[in-house]
């Protein structure tokens, strides 16, 4: 009982407080949502040329269209982004729905597997922001998720690839709740990769989460992306953290398989734009950076689907 009522307490604190602590300058905070510091670092391989694939030109275009509007809080405006993505992804060849709960609206696009298409994986972000345009957060992540499609739309895989723009996470993660306790057969689901802010690298040390908190079902997950990036000798160093404030964490409470990749955010590298005005598409975004890490996650994600 008392351990439910400390759950209950946590899970209260930590939906209200998203929106009201500067949670980089908070250390109980931190540890009061179980984040675990400090954290490893781990080097990844020397650099190897490869082919990039994923098109940061084309991300930098849409990341400013959809940062252009005041804010993704307001039902209007959020109508606005996900019309976006509905366009952009139909152009990609997605099957687009939207999926109502409560008070939110989820966006889902889809790519039926061809030989194996009840098993799905999960590519997620989240689609609101806080009191500001939200470039990094969560535009970066969003717009990343569909540069990622971009490619995944030019070949067919055995298993269906499923985007998911989840709306009211920072009020307290509630579209991912409701879709994931919606979802009918959760055995289908291989996993869930939840792309959050990943824009500012101001270290220039090519440092960023891939977020596991050591569940065992979710290391497959890491672990792939590990083998990617260093696979494919991409500059990034991956900053161990555990943290259950995004949209992966649903899927957990349904003990599906999830990481959540973003920038390093714990390990001193946060946006100092995170959650204010000054969040809007200019040079503190990384677009090199991002670039790697999409590459390391469309990698993983192939190797997931065929
Ligand atoms: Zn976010």
């Amino acid at each position: 009982m008392k351990n439910l009522i400390l759950a209950t307490l946590l899970l209260t604190s930590s939906a209200f407080a998203h929106e009201e602590h500067d949670w980089r300058q908070d250390y109980s905070a931190y540890l009061s949502v179980r984040y675990e510091l400090p954290m490893s670092y781990e080097k990844t391989a020397s650099p190897r040329f490869f082919t990039k694939r994923v098109d940061m030109k084309f991300f930098k275009e849409k990341l400013t269209t959809l940062s252009s509007t005041s804010d993704r809080r307001t039902t209007e405006n959020l109508d606005v982004a996900r019309q976006f993505l509905k366009a952009e992804y139909e152009k990609l060849g997605f099957t687009v729905r939207f999926e109502p709960f409560g008070g939110g609206s989820n966006f889902v696009a889809e790519k039926l597997g061809t030989t194996q298409p009840q098993k799905v994986l999960i590519l997620s972000s989240h689609i609101d922001s806080v009191r500001c345009k939200g470039a990094n957060d969560n535009g970066t992540g969003t717009i990343g998720l569909l540069a990622v499609a971009q490619e995944l739309s030019k070949q067919n895989y055995s298993y269906t690839v499923r985007i998911l723009g989840f709306d009211k996470e920072e009020i307290g993660l509630v579209g991912s709740d409701a879709y994931v306790a919606s979802l009918k057969t959760k055995t289908d689901v291989i996993g869930n990769i939840n792309f959050e802010m990943m824009g500012v690298n101001s270290r220039q040390d090519g440092s960023f989460h891939v977020i596991d908190c050591d569940k065992a079902s979710s290391v497959v997950i890491s672990s792939k992306i590990r083998n990617s990036i260093a696979n494919l000798g991409l500059p990034l160093t991956i900053v161990k953290a555990c943290t259950d404030r995004s949209d992966h964490a649903s899927f957990w409470r349904h003990n599906l398989p999830a990481v959540v990749i973003s920038e390093n955010f714990f390990g001193g590298d946060a946006d100092p734009c995170y959650h204010a005005k000054c969040d809007i598409v200019d040079d503190r975004l990384d677009y090199n950076y991002m670039g790697n890490i999409l590459e390391a996650v469309l990698d993983a994600s192939e190797q997931f689907l065929r």
